[in-house]
């Protein structure tokens, strides 16, 4: 097989994965982040009735029509309306309602006057001011949205504004699709937990957590398979576990050319369609990627910690999202900004460089991560916000030069 860009590598991710189907009703307070499985309508119109859009005074638009600060027009008040109350009066002509923000119109009343446009005389209001038109200042029912119309559709993902749309539309649950099961596995004769003593040549297993805070990261639900050392049977037995439990299996090591590479052999033993095994991207050349007859795809990403990070950042987190039911084009997010540094590449793969997306005096620019860009360095990963990317034949790009960024 051979090396395929990382634009050909997104392309046939995306093809291999299919949205999840399966729904959950859930709690509305339960939802955020979820991602919306039906279309949301209300049977209420909003605003839900004719409500004051200031404190004032509700009046028949053609009884003060006329009236100016020289000739203000005088009106019995016979009624108060606060927020929340239900006006069962009819407001004659030469008459008026004394209204708050939120009140309800009673019937008669078609028009607000602003209080700063009034004067108060016991029982009597003098309007000094008359209205543009009628209906200033009345929130008319169902201006925003008329009852039945579609207010979010599927695959939306409910964050604060759509939960409160929800809660207006008096959802108090919602259908949402279920949450992918992602499975995590870390080969490799070396590795050992975080709580394990470290011994001479071995090496802390940091991307079974990094993997895992990438998949809650993006609403997945992570299935720790843990450990697994470089021996065939045993990391066969893993990929059935995960392949059989998971929509996706993020297994990492094993998939470059050593001798304890087994990982592409396994999944075409188990009958995994191998649809990747390179990709000209630097980090993250040695990603394998197959698809089993269940739905489950698999990523084998490379060992090294920001290899495997970047390779989630740049294809699997869109994979991801076409997977939880997001409906989109499932592009990364690129943005061009200034350098704030040189960056250089070999120009020969696509090179991910890390480091942060900045502001400064309103503008954002990239500044890489200082220390070595090297994908086995994760020391200086922290606070990384963005990739800059330098496409094949680009060698550098000069402090100052605009430069594509991928947003994290
Ligand atoms: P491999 O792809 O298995 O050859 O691993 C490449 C490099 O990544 C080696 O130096 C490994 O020690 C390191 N590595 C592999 N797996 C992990 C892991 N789970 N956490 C941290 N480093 C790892
Ligand atoms: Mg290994």
């Amino acid at each position: 097989m051979t090396m395929i860009s990382v634009q050909q590598a997104q392309t046939i991710i995306l093809q291999l994965v299919a949205a999840l189907q399966e729904t959950e009703t859930i709690d509305l307070e339960e939802a955020t982040g979820r991602i919306l499985a039906e279309p949301v309508s209300s049977a209420w119109d909003f605003p839900y009735w004719d409500n004051s859009a200031m404190d004032g005074y509700g009046v028949r638009f053609e009884d003060v029509q006329q009236c100016s600060l020289e000739h203000p027009i005088t009106l019995d008040i016979i009624t108060e309306i606060s927020a929340g109350i239900n006006p069962k009066i009819l407001i004659q002509s030469g008459e008026a309602c004394r209204i708050f923000t939120g009140g309800m119109l009673p019937d008669g009343v078609d028009t607000i006057i602003m209080q700063e446009n009034t004067c108060k005389q016991g029982k009597k209001v003098m309007i000094l001011s008359p209205p543009k038109y009628p209906g200033e200042f009345v929130r008319k029912k169902g201006n925003f949205y008329q009852a039945g119309d579609i207010l979010l559709r599927p695959g939306v993902k409910i964050n604060e504004p759509e939960i409160a749309i929800l809660a207006t539309a008096q959802c108090s649950t919602v259908t949402v699709y279920r949450r992918p099961r992602v499975a995590i596995l870390s080969t490799g004769n070396e590795l050992i937990t975080p709580t394990e003593r470290l011994q001479p040549g071995q090496i802390v297993d940091s991307n079974q957590y990094a993997l895992k805070a990438f998949i809650v990261k993006n609403g997945g639900i992570p299935i720790s398979l843990g450990i697994v050392k470089d021996d065939p049977d045993l990391i066969e037995q893993k990929i059935i576990e995960g392949i059989k439990t998971a929509d996706f299996v993020l297994s990492t090591g094993g998939v470059s050319v050593g001798d304890y590479d087994y990982i592409e052999k396994i999944l075409d033993e188990l009958g995994g369609k191998i649809e990747i095994n390179r990709v000209a991207m630097k980090p993250g050349k040695p990603l394998t990627v197959a698809k089993f007859d269940n739905g489950c795809v698999y990523f084998g990403l490379p060992g090294n910690p920001v290899s495997a990070l970047v390779s989630c950042w740049r294809l699997v987190k869109l994979a991801l999202d076409k997977l939880s039911g997001i409906k989109g084009d499932y592009k990364p997010t690129l943005i061009t900004v200034t350098s704030h540094n040189d960056l250089s590449s070999n120009g020969q793969r696509e090179t991910y460089i890390w480091g942060q997306l900045k502001l400064t005096n309103g503008e954002y620019g990239f500044t890489s991560a200082k220390g070595s860009q090297n994908s086995a360095n994760l020391i200086n990963l922290g606070l990384t916000n963005a990739l800059a990317i330098l496409p094949i034949g680009v060698t550098t790009i000069k402090q100052g030069e605009l430069v594509k960024v991928l947003a994290l």
